[in-house]
């Protein structure tokens, strides 16, 4: 006999690890113990040889529990001790404290079944049932190692039951933390909005009826509150958005099951595997055009004329039990005010959401971390994250270079905003935070900054990587809280494209890349907003600024991203001072009225005296090169969207009225060797596509066709110059990232022309390719400076 000491490291706590452990050495006979360390799962333990030992490692590997993630297996042989059985021992603390942490996990079938057996006097309808395959993790963990005190399930006590299984290395339920159930765990009851008890006995049934009268409920979910209402009601749904004052943005559908889902909803096996997995995220499908005949459609108020509706399934034993009294599908949005965080402490959400909420289902387990529902959408077969919170975060993005003892705090952008941190070889991106705009967002920002740094034991940072842009409540809160020898600050767009080279592990190919980085806005070197970036990235991840659309001016900044009509008005404007002669803004309001119909009612001719005084003055009027904005005004002067009242709308349905039949486009007027302050650049005149619109619409050409053919447009410019590049440097690695590029017909036609002619196309699957991957790329670009690449 020899002895052995194991080293299991990766997301291997509260996953069942120490039970599967046991279990796997006690049926081999094999001797000595397990336990849980500050930094993963350490044994120790009498094998035959090595080859017995191997033998062994192999079995771990192939059977491990399906929510763990080994990283590493590691071994060594130690002085021979006597065991004489196998036990599970108390977690102990080691020096090394870095540890990956689990996700909250989607209740697994034998809870499910479980809380529907009449027969199972402690968990029949116990809707904090879980075991060591489910339940939160996450949201309810303080501190590590991951024990139940050391989370918010502290308070309650285990029973004899709930603590034999817990003690049972057989059991289910053997050192499942949060453990609990109807006599000892969590307790559900229903309130109304002044928080005056309602029902505590059947707390759910008759929060059902409520819904099933078009009332709208809170319901305390794992990571905060959700907002639940009939989606097959227009008046509820209806009410819903007066009192949330979210008049367009489409809400999440939680289905009954995937059943339900495939009565509204198209779907294949991918999406429906995303859907069914452990992580339950939000699925973006396409909507079904006929309905078969009984079905009631959903209500047309939930995303109106968008092609997709995002679906989820239950995932928590609260959301299945609602179920079991209803066979339509919930409204399932996030319990906030417009862009604040998600509410998750009882008396904060009466508070905050009594105005939308009539009642409130709540319970007293404690959430510590706040976490959103995560957004994704599946392409080529594989699921792109759109918002990555709950069942992501904080699972650790593992990249091509090891930073070693060092660590870096990325901070992210505004929009979006999450926060990075990287460690040895893991970028450990937070979950989505939401837009920095706020004291309250801002609040969850550095708290969870926090929090993160005491799970992952994390003392300091040795830099701390923030935006260009000098308002951004990220960058303030750098500035004031980290020393200048610590900042290092980072170009928006540059950042977005090195998110795709740390996600794909491109650096190791050792190759040059051209990069689109296109979205609304960032903060420039030059202090211009820029959008339409197009990046020579070298070897070692040096950026060439080698094109971008024609420099216009933002008249008004923030009013005019906000209302893509003017937008539209500064390209019309440049329409019509070449072909008339521009006297004064008469003529040309006139012009646009006579053109236009729609905009009487959206423009008058004060607001245009002073949005061309700011354009000519050059007041309040900044120089963007946004593509985002150019999306804007042809969204408006087609008459989709001449409001945002959620970032990209303008653009989305823009995407959404674009007939799919159409392979025409527009004429493309390039100039390769611009001459410009930085130097000669490609400059693309999305003016001249502007005014080919403006015919065409002048010509009466239906609007999805005019639409499609923008679309087309865009593609083909970044095929024309991608080509074009590839003939003057040899490269044919082609990176996109920026929020352009979660247009759906934009992507799918970029990846097949730019595959047909031969090019390696990458973009962003593990992180949203919209902002909420800018804190990814801050942290490898500083990694691969700090290591001098
Ligand atoms: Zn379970
Ligand atoms: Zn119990
Ligand atoms: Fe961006």
């Amino acid at each position: 006999m020899f002895t052995y000491q194991i080293n299991i490291k990766g997301i291997v706590q509260g996953v069942g690890f120490r039970p599967f452990i046991w279990l796997l050495f006690t049926k081999n006979n094999i001797c000595g113990f397990v336990t849980n360390t500050t930094d993963g799962v350490y044994i120790e333990a009498n094998f035959k040889d090595k080859v017995h030992l191997k033998k062994i490692i192999n079995l771990i590997y192939k059977n491990k529990p399906k929510p763990a993630l080994i990283e590493s297996i590691t071994f060594k042989k130690i002085v021979k001790k006597n065991f004489t059985e196998f036990i599970i021992l108390e977690s102990f603390k080691t020096k090394e404290k870095f540890q990956l942490i689990s996700p909250d996990i989607a209740t697994c079938k034998d809870c499910q079944k479980e809380i529907y057996d009449k027969n199972n006097k402690r968990r029949y309808f116990y809707p904090f049932t879980n075991c060591t395959n489910c339940g939160p993790r996450f949201t309810i963990i303080k501190k590590m190692p991951y024990d139940r005190e050391n989370t918010t399930m502290s308070e309650f006590e285990m029973c004899a039951d709930c603590k034999s299984e817990y003690l049972d290395p057989k059991n289910r339920r053997f050192h499942a933390q949060p453990n609990a159930c109807l006599n000892c765990g969590p307790k559900l009851i229903l309130t109304d909005n002044k928080g005056k008890l309602i029902d505590e006995i059947n707390p759910i049934k008759t929060a059902v009826n409520f819904i099933k009268q078009g009332k709208i409920v809170a319901i305390k979910s794992l990571g905060g509150f959700q907002i639940a209402c009939n989606a097959l009601s227009d008046s509820a749904v209806k009410k819903l958005r007066e009192r949330k004052k979210r008049p367009t943005k489409p809400f999440a559908i939680m289905f009954k099951d995937i059943n339900l889902v495939n009565d509204y909803l198209k779907i294949n096996k991918s999406e429906e595997n995303a859907l069914c997995s452990s992580k339950a995220p939000i699925v973006l499908l396409k909507k079904k055009k006929k309905l078969k005949e009984k079905i009631k459609p959903l209500s047309t108020f939930i995303s109106y004329n968008n092609k997709y509706e995002g679906a989820i399934l239950p995932y928590t034993p609260l959301h299945h039990l609602l179920f079991k009294f209803l066979n339509i599908p919930l409204i399932m949005t996030s319990g906030n005010i417009s862009e604040e965080p998600i509410a998750s402490k009882n008396d904060e959400a009466i508070n905050k959401l009594k105005n939308i909420c009539d009642y409130f289902l709540i319970h007293n387990r404690d959430i510590f971390s706040k976490y959103d529902d995560s957004v994704i959408k599946v392409f080529k077969n594989k699921e792109m994250l759109i918002r990555r919170a709950r069942g992501y975060a904080p699972y650790p993005i593992k990249l091509d270079l090891n930073i070693e003892d060092k660590v870096i705090l990325a901070v992210g952008s505004q929009e979006k905003s999450n926060f990075c941190i990287l460690v040895k070889n893991y970028a450990i991106v937070s979950q989505h935070i939401g837009d920095l705009e706020t004291k309250e967002t801002l609040d969850f920002f550095t708290e969870s900054i926090d929090i993160y740094k005491e799970l992952f034991g994390i003392e300091k940072f040795d830099v701390v990587v923030h935006d260009l842009h000098p308002d951004y409540l990220s960058t303030r809160f750098v500035m004031e809280n980290f020393d200048k020898n610590f900042r290092l600050p980072l170009q928006h767009h540059q950042a977005h494209i090195a998110s795709v080279i740390a996600e794909n592990n491109l650096l190791k190919k050792r190759e040059n890349f051209i990069g689109f980085s296109w979205d609304g806005t960032g903060f420039g070197t030059d202090s211009k907003i820029w959008g339409s970036e197009i990046f020579l990235i070298d070897k070692k991840l040096n950026f060439h600024r080698i094109g971008h659309l024609r420099e216009k001016f933002l008249p008004g900044g923030d009013t005019t991203i906000k209302n893509p009509y003017r937008m539209a008005i500064v390209y019309l404007y440049e329409y019509f001072k070449k072909n008339n002669d521009f006297k004064d803004t008469k003529l040309f309001f006139d012009f646009i009225l006579k053109n236009f119909k729609f905009y009487k009612n959206i423009l008058n001719k004060t607001e245009l005296d002073i949005l061309i005084s700011q354009i000519k003055s050059r007041y309040n009027s900044p120089l963007t090169t946004s593509m985002g904005r150019f999306f804007d005004a042809v969204s408006s002067i087609l008459n989709i969207t001449h409001l945002s009242t959620f970032e990209g709308e303008a653009a989305i349905n823009l995407e959404m009225s674009s007939s799919l039949k159409t392979n025409e486009s527009y004429k493309i007027k390039i100039d390769i060797n611009k001459e410009t302050k930085e130097g000669n650049l490609i400059e693309i005149d999305d003016f001249f596509i502007f005014n080919q619109i403006i015919i065409d619409l002048l010509n009466n050409i239906k609007i999805p066709v005019i639409a499609a053919k923008f679309h087309n447009t865009i593609s083909k410019i970044v095929l024309d110059i991608s080509l074009f590049l590839k003939n003057k440097y040899n490269i044919s690695t082609i990176l996109l990232s920026g929020g352009v590029f979660q247009n759906n017909i934009l992507i799918n036609k970029i990846y097949k022309t730019l595959e047909e002619k031969k090019f390696d196309v990458f973009t962003n699957f593990k992180v949203p390719v919209n902002d909420g991957g800018i804190s990814l790329g801050q942290a490898y670009l500083a990694a691969v400076k700090l290591l001098n690449y």
